[in-house]
């Protein structure tokens, strides 16, 4: 599995749902989170490695790690939260989201068990960001026009000429500086915000 990254349209395309959560799931989202841990990410979604099926996982540090297949969202806080947020896809350029504080989702896990998830802060937020990837939407499409065409055009800059590996190395040198939610509204949990989704 590799990482797509802006640009390529795979990611703008809609996510298929699955019919079936066979015994292959328990390998497909071992090998997501694997990649996910590799790239030190909290989210990862499979179109972003070219799977256009409905599953998600996420791990963020001091939280077991979640697979996600099928998820809907079944209810949103009128409350919002704006947030720092990056892309496994979009890799070291980061912009202020607004979304709902808390939400609650239904999905199945790996084994094809049922289950409902109340989650705010953190959480919510890489859920939220993964659920736009299964839709074949990006992060940068919910910041003004000004802000989006600043980070295509930091993107395309850092791409120049560089074929994958190069790009990788270019793009994955990662900030030391920590991003935390006191930035945002509300600060229900201390996490770093560093990681990407
Ligand atoms: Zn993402």
């Amino acid at each position: 599995m590799e990482i797509l990254y802006l640009g390529n349209d795979i990611l703008r395309q809609k996510a298929q749902p699955i019919k079936k959560i066979g015994s292959e799931y328990m390998q497909i989202a071992q090998e997501l989170l694997r990649v996910l841990q590799n790239e030190k990410g909290v989210g990862l979604a499979g179109p972003q490695v070219g799977l256009m099926e409905r599953i998600f996982v996420v791990h963020i540090s001091g939280d077991e790690p979640r697979v996600f297949i099928n998820p809907s969202v079944t209810e949103t806080s009128e409350e919002t939260l704006k947030y720092e947020e990056g892309c496994l896809s979009i890799p070291n350029l980061y912009a202020d989201v607004i979304r709902p504080a808390a939400i609650k989702v239904q999905a199945w896990n790996e084994s094809g068990r049922s289950f409902t998830i109340e989650a705010s802060g953190l959480l919510a937020r890489v859920i939220l960001h993964e659920m736009d990837h299964l839709e074949g939407k990006l992060f940068i499409d919910r910041i003004s026009e000004f802000k989006r065409s600043k980070i295509i055009e930091k993107f395309e800059k850092a791409c120049a000429g560089k074929d994958k590996a190069e790009l990788k190395r270019t793009l994955g040198k990662r900030s030391s500086k920590k991003r935390s939610l006191s930035k945002a509204t509300q600060t229900e949990s201390q996490q770093s915000l560093e990681e990407e989704s």
